[in-house]
């Protein structure tokens, strides 16, 4: 039996102290979910658990069957995947902010601040264009990769987030980083250089690259569930896990990532995947950018449509029977806009609700939920 799972991120919540403690989930209006529960189950489970950091990658890994042992130290391989391409093993992947100090040299801002979306294009496009050692790749707003010949010593040089460096000085921070590669110093030189025109206010723009990553072997998803898969979605970090567990990660028109994305054409995209494979990851992150911005009625609505737009169209047209899970993949709070180890709503049914042999096991931990997604239906083969 194919198994389907809608994974929409961040579908936890806390409860709106404006809506008497209702959440997004349960105030929005999702009959299609109901009628899954009916014949199916509602449970509530934190995927994270105590014992990983409550985020898209490592949850999304979990649910997908990966130990957290074989987790990516961070995040910069896996958005490099993102973007369809690969490094080998003599090179490496880091981060590279676009930060701003003050006259004092300390940094104000980690994201650019001030820069306006054309210098950005001009920026970006400059410092994609001028070294032959470093390649610059720009992801979006002032998020980059850097890629280059691996370096030991960048490798074992320790630069702090830049998010969490604020007001310190940037000779500090990238000291030890300038001193661990001489390309990576000219680079750096030229870069800042270039940034020079953009000066304003006071304020001096440079690049910080930060959190050196290689090539890391994932086991396939094949390997780990002994079937094969596919992930539709548009959020590159999760597209990057996609391709790192060599599943088929179909592209997508229209789609956005955020609660305005276009779900025909996801729901398109699921359709042809189920065809293919016995195992489907539709992903939605509208959800989680909906509470990131406190906004507990966007993200309801947003569950909304996908049980209008998506659920209902699909269940309507399934001629195959299915087990199908809609989950999210950690807590993120409209309250406070950040992501929490908490539970949140795990449904689970086989569509068309068979008599025999379908009875939803208990729902109590992520394990429960891979056993159930993964499972071969006896009865269906
Ligand atoms: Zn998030």
């Amino acid at each position: 039996m194919r198994s389907l799972l809608v994974l929409v991120d961040g579908l936890g919540d806390d409860p709106i102290p404006a809506w008497d403690g209702e959440t997004p989930f349960t105030r929005s209006r999702h009959p299609h979910m109901d009628a899954l529960v009916e014949t199916g189950a509602l449970a509530h489970v934190s995927i994270s658990g105590k014992d990983v950091v409550p985020g898209s990658l490592t949850c999304i890994l979990r649910l997908l069957g990966v130990a957290k042992e074989q987790f990516p130290s961070n995040r910069a391989y896996l958005e490099l995947l993102a973007q369809g391409r690969d490094i080998s093993e003599f090179e490496m992947v880091l981060r590279c902010n676009i930060v701003s100090e003050d006259e004092g040299g300390r940094m104000v801002s980690f994201n650019g601040m001030g820069l306006t979306p054309r210098d950005i294009e001009e920026i970006t496009a400059k410092l994609g264009s001028f070294s032959h050692d470093i390649e610059f790749l720009h992801l979006s707003d002032y998020r980059n990769l850097l890629v280059m010949t691996r370096s030991d010593g960048v490798l074992a040089t320790e630069t702090a987030p830049p998010h969490e460096s604020m007001g310190l000085p940037l000779e500090e921070l990238l000291g030890p980083l300038r001193e661990a590669s001489l390309s990576m110093r000219v680079f750096m030189d030229q870069a800042d250089r270039i940034l020079e025109d953009y000066s304003r206010n006071g304020l001096r723009y440079r690049i910080y690259p930060w959190g050196p990553s290689c090539r890391t072997e994932l086991p396939s998803f094949r390997s780990l569930n002994g079937r094969d898969g596919a992930l539709v979605c548009q959020t590159e970090i999760v597209r990057g896990i996609g391709h790192a567990l060599d599943m088929e990660v179909p592209p997508l028109e229209g789609c956005t990532a955020d609660i305005d994305t276009d779900i025909r054409a996801k729901l398109e995209a699921t359709r042809d995947m189920l065809k293919k494979h016995p195992f489907v990851l539709a992903h939605f992150n509208g959800a989680d950018e909906a509470a990131h911005r406190h906004d507990y009625e966007g993200k309801a609505a947003f569950v909304a449509r996908i049980d209008r737009e998506f659920l209902g169209p699909l269940l309507e047209s399934a001629d195959e029977p299915m087990r199908i899970l809609i989950c999210g993949d950690h807590v993120t709070s409209s309250v406070t806009g950040k992501h929490t180890r908490g539970g949140g709503p795990v449904i689970a049914a086989v569509v068309p609700p068979a008599a025999e042999g379908s009875q939803i096991p208990p729902l109590r931990t992520y394990r429960d939920i891979i056993q159930f997604i993964t499972k071969e239906s006896e009865e269906n083969g």
